[in-house]
């Protein structure tokens, strides 16, 4: 029941905005289901897990965190171990892969003391989920309010998928930003006729496809751009983990997922999961400039090189009740017909700095 009364009064907000100044672009439709206040998907509830919407590769497995934390305190040894150093995770959900980040990484010299943690999180119900499991951290409402001055490591798993994202709809006048309108009772995706023309918005080489077609353009581009001022600055790397495509391409890829399953977008506004794939070229293209930029490559080739396969056994061998739970897991993350080639890791860092490991060819 709580779930209908919420839904109810996101949509009268969302209804109300419209009927007063027209349809909203996908793009606010999509900020508000997720981020408003008191309604938005990720401010009301835990969304992850099997109880949950959705479930994301740290909750899969723990070997996830700890390669990505292996992977960083590696970096750090061979950049001469500089400290302190800004830990920094965007969206970090429950915090699951933080702690086994830590846990992992307990015993490099040094690491653990040079690090100050910094979560960027919106949702203050997750923000105490993720208290629980790291305490000692600090949060942040965006990268801006994150400390400066100091060498970044940055992780952002399954982030830049939740951002709000500008739809595009090739028309006979050009490119129109879609917008969600109120008919008949229903959110409906519509393109108005007086909506201005966006074509600069994409990139040539795409301009001229057919009527109909759909470019999306990533949010978060003050982050990304704040990100290569902070990598360039201050030295440093991130891994942006997410699914998407390396290329530019074309197609509305908005989807909502409730209770594991896809649903209509625009159906139950804050109360189901709404992402984008994510678009790789805009990632590098708005945050790589001047930077070394390694991948995106599949996410198990990634894992793979990192050790996921030796890791993997090592648990089960301690573990051995556990042991099939464990190798089914870490083939979910890898394997090319479930994660491993759909979602991706993109690395930046400071040229300077020895490049990261797994990505060699
Ligand atoms: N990285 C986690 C969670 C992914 S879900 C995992 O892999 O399990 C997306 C996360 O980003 C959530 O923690 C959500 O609350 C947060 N988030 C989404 N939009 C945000 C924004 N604009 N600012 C800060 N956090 C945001």
């Amino acid at each position: 029941m709580s779930g209908q009364d919420s839904m109810g009064s996101l949509a009268d907000i969302l209804a109300a905005r419209i009927r007063a100044s027209g349809p909203l672009p996908v793009a606010d439709f999509m900020g508000l289901c997720l981020g408003h206040e008191t309604h938005g998907y990720y401010m009301k509830q835990v969304p992850f897990g099997r109880e949950g919407d959705f479930t994301t590769a740290p909750e899969i497995s723990q070997v996830f965190g700890e390669l990505i934390g292996l992977h960083l305190a590696d970096l750090w040894l061979r950049a001469g171990s500089p400290a302190p150093v800004q830990l920094v995770e965007l969206g970090p959900g429950r915090g699951t892969l933080m702690a086994d980040l830590l846990r992992a990484t307990a015993r490099v010299p040094g690491f653990h003391a040079a690090l100050d943690i910094t979560f960027v999180e919106m949702s203050p119900v997750l923000r105490a989920e993720q208290k629980s499991r790291v305490p000692h951290a600090r949060w942040a409402d965006r990268l801006a309010d994150v400390p400066e001055g100091r060498p970044l490591l940055l992780v952002a798993n399954e982030f830049f998928d939740a951002l709000p994202a500008r739809q595009l709809v090739k028309t006979t006048l050009g490119w129109q930003e879609r917008h969600v309108d109120w008919q008949g009772g229903r959110f409906v995706p519509v393109v108005p006729a007086d909506a201005p023309r966006l074509d600069s918005l994409v990139p040539p080489a795409l301009r001229a496809a057919p009527e109909g077609s759909v470019f999306e353009v990533l949010g978060g581009a003050e982050e990304l751009a704040l990100l290569n001022r902070r990598l360039t600055q201050d030295g440093g790397a991130a891994l942006i983990i997410d699914y998407g495509h390396d290329r530019h391409s074309l197609g509305d890829t908005l989807q909502a997922m409730r209770a594991h399953a896809y649903a209509d977008p625009f159906a139950a506004p804050g109360d189901a999961d709404l992402t984008v794939h994510v678009d790789f070229a805009q990632v590098a293209a708005r945050a790589g400039a001047g930077l070394r930029v390694l991948g995106p490559a599949g996410q198990g080739r990634f894992l793979r090189a990192l050790g996921l396969d030796i890791r993997t056994a090592v648990l089960a061998k301690a573990n051995p009740p556990k042991a099939e739970a464990l190798v089914s897991a870490s083939r979910r993350l890898a394997d090319s017909d479930q994660m491993g080639a759909l979602f991706k890791v993109l690395s930046l860092s400071h040229p300077e700095w020895p490049a990261p490991a797994g990505f060699d060819a």
